[in-house]
């Protein structure tokens, strides 16, 4: 007897490539139990953070597997329509081949508006559905009531690229990695999902001859690892960066990236729209109270309403405990 996908999911312990690492085949199993009028799928596109473009290269070489991956997803979840949610740059190159691709089948694309928040599940179903763009309060999660508050099974593109593979008897526990920065060859590199960030880049002949220090899992809420730290896989959505630490201006990439959240938020709460102004307040001043950071970094964990604000720290705060190791001499 054949084995379902679920189950091929299961075995293969595919885990989602957005960033959360949520387990592909439970996700399936949840919307396939879940109770609803209609079911819905959602390619995510959105591929919304600075220095993240291995959904790109996906969508570029291998749109088919991608399509084939939303098909079995069709099959095995009951699905009426799937959505394939773009980014505005990746629905302009490749909305038309995949149109054609799609043929008549029922797989609408839709145009993701400029937002890092945009590329969140919750505010993906209220732009589809024509609302505001703001993260709804979840539970209830999407499986159950996500878009028309119908179950709904949203993966990333390589998520679904690798299900194809995995059906097919082709997946070698391999994932992509998106290294870019300072480094000789940017660019997409596919390599073992268990591959420490200092294999990835010495395999594809990016480790650097200076001092630096590599973010990763993507260019604006990805950690800030120096080069003693690289013995882990590379997390969240597999994007390497490398800064060089005689070029670098701590204060500017931490501007560049409070401008990042601050456009790309949704202006609902207080700690994040506040307390993010409030860093890159300090960051283009160049002076950093540590009391008034540690108050507006708690505030942003705690208190923020979704994954965005509680995330906003990660980066500034590793890049500030580096900063005081290298002006230490550590
Ligand atoms: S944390 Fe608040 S303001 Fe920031 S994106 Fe989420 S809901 Fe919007």
């Amino acid at each position: 007897m054949e084995t379902d996908i679920i189950s091929k999911l299961k075995e293969a312990n595919l885990l989602g490539r957005g960033g959360a690492g949520f387990p592909a085949a439970l996700k399936w199993e949840l919307v396939k139990k879940a109770e609803g009028e209609k079911k819905y799928i959602i390619c995510n596109a959105s591929e919304g953070e600075p220095n993240v473009f291995k959904d790109r290269f996906i969508l570029e070489h291998y749109p088919q597997e991608v399509l084939n991956g939303i098909d079995l997803a069709f099959e095995a979840i009951g699905a009426a329509t799937a959505y394939i949610y773009l980014k505005h740059e990746y629905f302009q190159k490749y909305g038309g081949r995949l149109k054609k691709l799609i043929g008549n089948k029922p797989i609408v694309l839709f145009e993701k508006p400029q937002g890092y928040i945009a590329g969140e599940e919750t505010v993906i179903c209220n732009l589809i559905e024509g609302r505001r763009m703001e993260p709804r309060q979840r539970p209830p999660f999407i499986s159950d009531k996500g878009l028309f508050q119908c179950p709904t099974l949203m993966n990333n593109v390589e998520t679904f690229y690798f299900a194809s593979k995995i059906n097919k008897g082709e997946y070698k526990n391999t994932r992509f990695y998106s290294v870019n920065g300072e480094v000789k060859k940017p660019g997409v590199y596919e390599l073992p999902l268990q591959a420490t960030i200092e294999q990835v880049l010495n395999e594809t002949n990016n480790y650097p001859q200076f001092d630096f220090l590599a973010q990763v899992g993507g260019g604006a809420v990805g950690e800030i690892l120096s080069k003693d730290e690289l013995g882990k896989p590379a997390g969240g959505a597999g994007s390497i960066t490398i800064y060089n630490l005689n070029k670098i201006d701590c204060y500017k990439l931490m501007e560049n990236w409070a401008d990042f959240l601050l456009n790309g938020n949704c202006d609902k709460c207080v700690p994040c729209r506040e307390g993010i102004y409030r860093i890159k307040e300090m960051a283009a001043k160049k002076k950093l109270n540590k009391e008034d950071i540690d108050l507006i970094f708690n505030d942003l964990e705690k208190a923020s309403f979704c994954a965005l604000g509680r995330g906003a720290p990660t980066a500034f705060r590793g890049l500030i405990s580096k900063m005081e190791k290298i002006q230490n001499g550590k």
